[in-house]
């Protein structure tokens, strides 16, 4: 799964949203974030990110990142 981290936060575009093929960007408080069951790993919006906000989880120390956009894409 991809994963959106802090630097979203005070990001105004939402480039990332429109191109994901399964809608599974949400609003968090401050910063948007990507449920991680619903993502397929596509990877079509880590390059549209300006913020360079969305990684892969695959990177070290992601997890935490990943409970993170989990909490929030369920909120509600
Ligand atoms: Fe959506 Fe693909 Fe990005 Fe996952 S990797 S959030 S499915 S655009």
């Amino acid at each position: 799964t991809y994963v959106v981290i802090d630097n979203c936060i005070a990001c105004k575009y939402t480039d990332c949203v429109e191109v994901c093929p399964v809608d599974c960007f949400y609003e968090g408080e401050n910063m948007l974030v990507i449920h991680p069951d619903e993502c397929i790993d596509c990877g079509v919006c880590e390059p549209e990110c300006p913020a360079d906000a969305i990684r892969p989880d695959t990177e070290p120390d992601m997890e935490k990142w990943v409970e993170f956009n989990r909490k929030y894409s369920e909120a509600w």
